[in-house]
């Protein structure tokens, strides 16, 4: 292959770096830059970044992305505070806002436990949750990690800390493929699988 300027190396390295985008889409996306775009425009979207990455935080209450702290979610006083939803990632949480029908409080554990990648439960956003379960009002817990490998044993740990703690713990179930992410799944089928939620 020819030797390509350092510098559109250098970009094709960076778009790599993101998940999904093999060589070719990241040379498809440096020589876009290059020859496509104004430069004022490559200025706004490096100042994006930036300002994305120094201006949300997460929520120290519950792991959800933030520009402001606590999270809108933990500072909404219409809330039910008696119900946790806990989630892999803020996706999740995006997804099933968007739907609108769930009034509860969210967890977002940032992973799932994963032993062979040296994911483990210091690494995920656990300490605080076994903080609220035991400091705030919550009477029950719903398990909305993924039907897959690792989030079944995310639930199943979970659930396993908490057996001798006096709160409901469930788990998402129904309309979920097997195998599915959250992020994926439709919002009536996600509605649907919140609903049915089996104790667990
Ligand atoms: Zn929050």
């Amino acid at each position: 292959m020819m030797n390509l300027p350092k510098p559109l190396e250098d970009l094709i390295a960076e778009f790599m770096r993101y998940p999904g985008i093999g060589r070719k889409t990241a040379e498809r996306y440096a020589l876009f830059t290059v020859n496509r775009l104004e430069e004022s425009s490559v200025r706004g979207f490096s100042e994006a970044l930036v300002a994305a990455k120094a201006r949300i935080v997460r929520c120290p209450v519950c792991g959800h992305l933030t520009e402001t702290v606590p999270c809108p979610i933990c500072a909404d006083p219409h809330r039910d505070l008696s119900v946790l939803l806990v989630v892999e990632s803020s996706k999740d949480v995006f997804a099933i806002e968007k739907s609108g029908t769930y009034r509860g409080l969210f967890h977002v554990l940032n992973g799932n436990l994963s032993p062979l990648n040296g994911i483990g439960p210091d690494e995920l956003n656990l300490k605080s949750l076994w903080a609220r379960v035991e400091n705030e009002t919550v009477k029950e817990i719903i398990l909305a990690t993924s039907a897959t490998q690792e989030g079944e044993a995310t639930a199943m740990y979970i659930r396993r800390v908490l057996k001798d703690v006096d709160v409901v713990v469930s788990r998402i179930a129904y309309g979920v493929p097997v195998g599915a992410n959250l992020e994926y799944t439709d919002e009536v089928t996600l509605n649907r699988a919140i609903q049915n939620r089996r104790e667990f």
